[in-house]
């Protein structure tokens, strides 16, 4: 007999794993997939693009029905799971019912942070993580209307981009001195602001929101420092915390997020994290790649082999049009080697950070075709001696180096 196994979440990690899983042992689990959004699992990283215009929210299932369907899968979706008892090993969800379990798989994701300031419970004050978010904004910020974005990271900046691309007035209020500052170095982020503000995006930095001001709806948004900027929308984008609760509740041990091994096992035997909502070896990840990697080990774990998650070598891209960053590795190590090429005249920057003849960081703006081939070779360890001279140049200016992987 299938034994059961039941997955908390249906987003991203949580239909990679159900993929992993279903590749490797068909039929050896029962699975459940249990999710509080009411749809299936769809593509957030493309959530920037649909508020963009530039793809349709139909389109980014990451899994037809049928494809559950085929695979025996039960979806449990539109309904929350709310309690977990790890000795009777049963999960309670929100409309009543039980499921058993042998094995439980978290993959719960993350929340978006809400700062504890007056006005953040108006009416028109949304945060930017799921479909219903984009409705929302959409309802609420039409052409010609003035929405104040807080947060300058990666999330407020593509939701400044689809706000500005669909006719409002966007501001961007960020805490920080530059632009997406864990990405970014001083160099690209004021690059990066000035492609912002070409778009008629307005950019304030050091900016510490105290308070959001209005009635029914946001009036206006106060800074510390007495500035007042008079807005009908906030979007609010400052971060995002692990959803960790649950597992909490159940007496699974919580950090920031639910820690585990490098087998993806929490301190309770047979049930285990993946995600945004896992912590390994200190780390949240706050992307989709290294959800991947942890739904594929995991799968190859419980299907009988052995395979180990070691950490992931982070990269991102902005998902901005006409503005292209990419950003890898470890750009602000202290002690190392730079190579920096500049051309504020074709709008290219590139700093390359190097360690012991290796290639431990990236910061790319303006020209980031070769992004991946940079972030291969961060993550192969290889020497990079045989090419530092062509380095800044790209994949084809080093072809010709024997020593260095090039990735297609
Ligand atoms: C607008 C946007 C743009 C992004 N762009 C990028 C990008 O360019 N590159 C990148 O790498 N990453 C990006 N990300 C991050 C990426 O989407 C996440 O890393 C990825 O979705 C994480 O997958 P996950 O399954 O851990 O969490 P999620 O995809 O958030 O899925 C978690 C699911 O669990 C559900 N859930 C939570 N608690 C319960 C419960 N108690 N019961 C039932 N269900 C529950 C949630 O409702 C949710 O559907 C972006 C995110 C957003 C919001």
């Amino acid at each position: 007999m299938s034994e059961p196994l039941v997955v908390i979440g249906n987003g991203m990690a949580a239909a990679r794993f159900a993929d992993e899983l279903s590749k490797r042992a068909l039929g050896r689990y029962a699975i459940a997939v249990v999710g509080e959004e009411p749809r299936l699992a769809y593509n957030r990283v493309l959530l920037s693009s649909v508020l963009a215009g530039e793809v349709a929210s139909s389109d980014i299932e990451l899994k037809s029905r049928d494809w559950w369907h085929d695979r025996g899968i039960t979806l449990r979706y539109g309904c929350r799971a709310t309690g977990i008892d790890t000795s009777a090993r049963t999960v309670t969800l929100a409309d009543g019912a039980s499921l058993t379990f042998s094995k439980l798989v978290f993959a719960t994701g993350s929340q978006p942070i809400r700062p504890a300031i007056p006005g953040m419970d108006l009416p028109g004050v949304i945060t930017f993580r799921d479909i219903n978010d984009i409705w929302t904004i959409w309802h609420r910020a039409g052409s010609g209307d003035r929405v104040v974005v807080i947060g300058g990271g990666l999330l407020g900046l593509e939701a400044a981009y689809g706000l500005a691309k669909a006719g409002a007035r966007v501001t961007v209020l960020h805490l920080m001195d530059r632009l997406m500052e864990r990405q970014l170095d001083a160099h690209a982020a004021a690059m990066l602001r000035r492609a912002v503000e070409a778009m008629g995006i307005e950019v304030i930095l050091n900016a510490d929101t105290a308070e959001i001001v209005g009635q029914n709806r946001p009036e206006a948004v106060l800074l510390k420092d007495g500035r007042t900027i008079e807005t009908d929308v906030v979007v609010v984008a400052i971060g995002i915390r692990p959803s960790a609760d649950l597992a909490r509740a159940s007496g699974v041990v919580v950090n920031r997020g639910i820690v585990v091994d490098d087998a993806m096992e929490t301190n309770v035997a047979g049930v285990h994290a993946i995600g945004e909502c896992a912590e390994h070896r200190g780390i949240c990840y706050g992307l989709v790649e290294p959800a991947h990697d942890q739904a594929r080990v995991l799968a190859e774990r419980l299907s009988g082999r052995d395979a180990r998650y070691l950490g992931s070598v982070l990269a991102t891209n902005l998902k901005v049009s006409g503005v292209n960053v990419f950003s890898a590795g470890d750009f602000l190590r202290q002690e190392t080697d730079e190579i920096v090429l500049r051309d504020p005249g074709i709008g290219v920057y590139k700093k390359f950070v190097i360690a012991d003849d290796r290639l431990v960081g990236a910061v790319l703006f303006g020209d980031t075709a070769d992004g991946p081939w940079y972030l291969d070779l961060i993550r192969s360890g290889a020497s990079i001696d045989a090419i530092r001279n062509d380095l800044a140049f790209g994949r084809p200016a080093a072809k010709s180096a024997p020593h260095v992987p090039l990735a297609a």
